[in-house]
């Protein structure tokens, strides 16, 4: 039988080289606390993004985004909102709940599945005083066609805008400007499922050096100079090791993206007139995987049962989204919604295909042929 192509392959740096980071490690006798690899790998971050942009490191991306939830908009006390879509993953509500938020979820805009600027708008003219802040997504880590837009909408109305790239680090807006220096700060995830991965890890990144300077003391108990806390922190730290494999794996960063969009544009000529649609933009992205929107919820629960029998792993994030999950259905006084159409049929319809770096051609073909399979 032919073997399982599974949904994520992370790629890492082989023994021999870890073997070396971590010699550098004990010889330094600098385990975590900011240590010279920490330090490389958050200097690396915020040259690879782009001039004048810097980088605080964290042990994981949900970490990163209540830090950039505390700096940008500051601590809350669960009575006002931030406005989030409900078509991300789950950790964006949850990280506002944390920072003393609730989440108000916005529809997405049908077209490029991204935060819609309309419902927002919605949401702001029903409620401005009980909204604190943007917390914008690019779904998907893809640059959000309308980021300048939500940028206008920030300024109109004197909010922060956090933008959760978490899944983006290497994608491009449409401009060709990368993700990472918009908005108030972004933040990523360098968890091992994105397509760039550590392990666990997180960064926020921002052109406010201050901001930036600020959550690293936020993810370090807050401590200010002379190791007294000056602020409210945590510990959210990045381990040496970690930041060793994060600069090894930003090496190889642009040649794998380059691998993977060769794969995404095999699906696209592979799959047309399959009558799916790819995201706008998803070309750009550093594509942690492929997303397609089937033609019906027919067609969908179709791919998906052909997936399985073509023995391919493949997903429908970000179904449920955030506003069905269990714990926001069963606890309702702590999110309000918008009519969330937008949201619930794209639920309904998408399907997320695998992609690996570096994926053997005959895998992408089973991919596709499992596609059509279910097309017929
Ligand atoms: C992965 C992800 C996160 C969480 O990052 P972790 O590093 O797993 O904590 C947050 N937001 C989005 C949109 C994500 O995809």
């Amino acid at each position: 039988m032919q073997s399982e192509i599974p949904f994520i392959r992370p790629r890492f740096p082989p023994p021999h080289e870890l073997a070396q980071d971590y010699a550098d490690v004990l010889d330094a006798n600098w385990f975590t606390n900011f240590g010279p690899k920490e330090r490389r790998f958050a200097d690396a971050i915020g040259t690879y993004l782009g001039p004048n942009i810097s980088a605080a490191t964290y042990s994981n991306g949900t970490l990163a985004l209540v830090a950039a939830l505390e700096l940008s908009i500051g601590h809350g006390d669960r009575t006002r909102y931030l406005l989030m879509p409900s078509f991300t993953f789950v950790a964006v509500a949850q990280a506002a709940l944390w920072a003393g938020y609730l989440p108000w979820f916005v529809d997405v805009d049908p077209e490029t599945w991204q935060p819609s600027v309309a419902s927002a708008r919605a949401a702001l003219e029903a409620g401005r005083d009980r909204i604190a802040g943007l917390l914008f997504a690019n779904v998907f880590g893809v640059g959000s066609p309308a980021i300048a837009e939500w940028e206008i909408l920030a300024a109109e109305y004197g909010l922060p805008l956090v933008i959760d790239s978490a899944a983006g680090f290497g994608s491009e807006y449409p401009s060709g400007e990368r993700v990472g220096g918009r908005g108030t700060c972004e933040i990523f995830s360098f968890h091992a499922t994105k397509p760039f991965a550590i392990g666990e890890g997180g960064g926020l990144t921002s052109r406010d050096h201050s901001l930036v300077e600020n959550a690293v003391r936020f993810g370090n108990f807050g401590f200010g100079a002379g190791r007294t806390s000056t602020q409210l922190g945590i510990n959210g730290k990045l381990q040496e090791i970690n930041a060793a494999i994060g600069l090894r794996q930003l090496d190889e960063l642009d040649a794998r993206i380059a691998s993977r969009r060769a794969v995404f544009e095999r699906y696209r000529t592979g799959l047309s007139g399959t009558g799916v649609v790819f995201q706008p933009n998803a070309a750009a992205s550093s594509l942690c995987f492929a997303s397609v929107l089937c033609g019906s919820v027919a067609h969908k629960s179709d791919v998906l049962a052909s997936m399985v029998e073509h023995r391919v792993q493949a997903r429908d994030y970000y179904n449920p989204a955030v506003h069905a999950q269990p714990f926001f259905t069963a606890n309702p006084q702590l999110s309000r919604s918008e009519s969330l159409p937008a949201t619930v049929d794209l639920c309904a319809r998408i399907v997320s295909l695998p992609i690996h770096d570096d994926m053997p051609p005959g895998d992408v073909e089973r991919v596709i042929a499992a596609a059509w399979g279910a097309s017929q």
